[in-house]
């Protein structure tokens, strides 16, 4: 099923130039960028973003941690469409703790924990956000983009690959 899915690339993963990287991930795969800005996100949208989700699952303490950390400076959002695009771009950003992620994903490939986030024990720093469901992905891309903000074209090597 073709669907779409909203990536952040958080503020580490612009400082630290992998905006790039990042990118190439997605289109070697085969899938299609079809909306992408820079935004400097504010406290409500952040909060708005991560929701009571993430308070039920870690805390308030993380959460506080997590909208300081996404609107400490701007993030690339991204709208990807492909077939099964939810999962398969979460496959390719690889699990949420870069030093557990596999190699060959994205954060388990650009993981520096051992050498700089163990000390501070961050957990926060993993390159990117990938919507994690259907229902996600729809709250998610409402909350980042307008309709007019998501395009339609044809990649050229679109018969080949979905
Ligand atoms: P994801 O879907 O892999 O991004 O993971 P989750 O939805 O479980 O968590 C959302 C985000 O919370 C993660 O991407 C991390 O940035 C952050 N996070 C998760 N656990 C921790 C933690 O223990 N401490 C801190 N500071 N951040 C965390």
């Amino acid at each position: 099923m073709i669907e779409q899915t909203l990536v952040l690339i958080k503020p580490d993963g612009v400082q630290r130039g992998l905006i790039g990287e990042i990118l190439k991930r997605f289109e070697q795969r085969g899938l299609k960028i079809v909306g992408m800005k820079m935004v400097q996100a504010s406290a409500n949208q952040a909060t708005e973003h991560y929701g009571e989700e993430i308070a039920e699952k870690y805390g308030k303490k993380v959460l506080d941690y997590l909208v300081d950390f996404v609107t400490s400076t701007p993030v690339i959002a991204i709208v990807i469409q492909g077939s099964s695009a939810i999962a398969t771009v979460r496959k390719i950003v690889g699990a949420t703790y870069p030093g557990e992620a596999d190699l060959g994903t994205i954060r388990g490939d650009f993981n520096h924990t051992s050498k700089v986030y163990a000390k501070k024990n961050d957990q926060g720093h993993n390159l990117i956000h990938a919507s994690e469901s259907e229902e996600a992905a729809k709250r998610e891309l409402a909350l980042w983009f307008s309709i007019d903000e998501i395009h339609d074209y044809k990649l050229s090597h679109e018969e080949h690959i979905l």
